[in-house]
């Protein structure tokens, strides 16, 4: 790994930096609202441990065993976000490494999250994937059926519902403006309807492509990646 990497990947930090300083500025936010996930999934673990190096320790991981992988070698200091869909039979052995679940996408994952969460002990904070979009290629519940989870999610006493999710399409940012809103809407609208430890709120929306149309809509945790990796020739792991 030269100097080189290091710098472009420096480089590019700063550049997205101000970029959400910008967006947080135009819509009276602080910058400290909003959490930057670097997506690590396309880069080697060399990469992302140059991350943590620029101070960056929130990382994010879309599928189970990459993260493991990274895990194991990366500082202990990392706060690991699983992004991608999780099968029920990663769920014991991903548990103990991650920090946060965004993309909590059916009732059934929800129920073995809790059932695996009280079996370890451990408290486990949570995000719903919303497909907000409504494409059918994508993953996560229904705006419709939201109100619907209030029940099961009251029963859960070790998995905490903090927060929604959602990929918008990709298209032109400003045309994803109202895929944010809906999100934020949903979880305005849950958020009232659920007691703690289901305090709903956070909104995990925004990528490379959109993430400051996100911001302006509300997003508290970005997840970026092709932003952070440009120019980067030895990437890949
Ligand atoms: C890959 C990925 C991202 C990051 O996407 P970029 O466009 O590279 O910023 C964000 N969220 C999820 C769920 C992903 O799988």
């Amino acid at each position: 790994m030269g100097q080189p990497s290091r710098e472009v990947l420096e480089r590019n930090w700063r550049l997205v930096e101000d970029r959400l300083q910008a967006a947080c500025r135009r819509s009276g936010r602080q910058r400290q609202e909003v959490t930057l996930v670097a997506v690590t999934k396309s880069v080697a673990a060399q990469v992302a441990c140059l991350l943590t190096e620029l101070g960056a320790f929130d990382l994010g991981e879309n599928r189970p065993q990459q993260l493991w992988s990274k895990a194991a070698v990366l500082p202990a200091a990392v706060r690991w976000h699983l992004i991608g869909h999780l099968q029920r039979n990663k769920i014991e052995r991903s548990l103990p490494l991650v920090h946060l679940i965004h993309s909590v996408d059916s009732v059934r994952l929800l129920e073995a999250l809790e059932q695996e969460a009280a079996r370890q002990k451990r408290e486990l904070r949570v995000f719903l994937e919303v497909n907000a979009s409504g494409e059918a290629s994508k993953h996560g519940f229904r705006p419709e059926e939201m109100p619907t989870l209030v029940p099961t999610i009251s029963t859960l006493t070790h998995v905490h519902v903090v927060g929604l999710m959602t990929m918008a399409a990709l298209q032109e940012p400003e045309k994803c403006r109202p895929t944010f809103a809906r999100l934020r809407q949903l979880r305005d609208c849950l958020r009232t309807q659920l007691e703690p430890p289901h305090i709903v709120e956070h909104l995990s929306m925004g990528m490379s492509n959109d993430f400051e149309v996100a911001v302006e809509e509300g997003a508290t945790h970005v997840r970026l990646g092709s932003v952070l990796f440009e120019g980067l020739d030895c990437a890949h792991a």
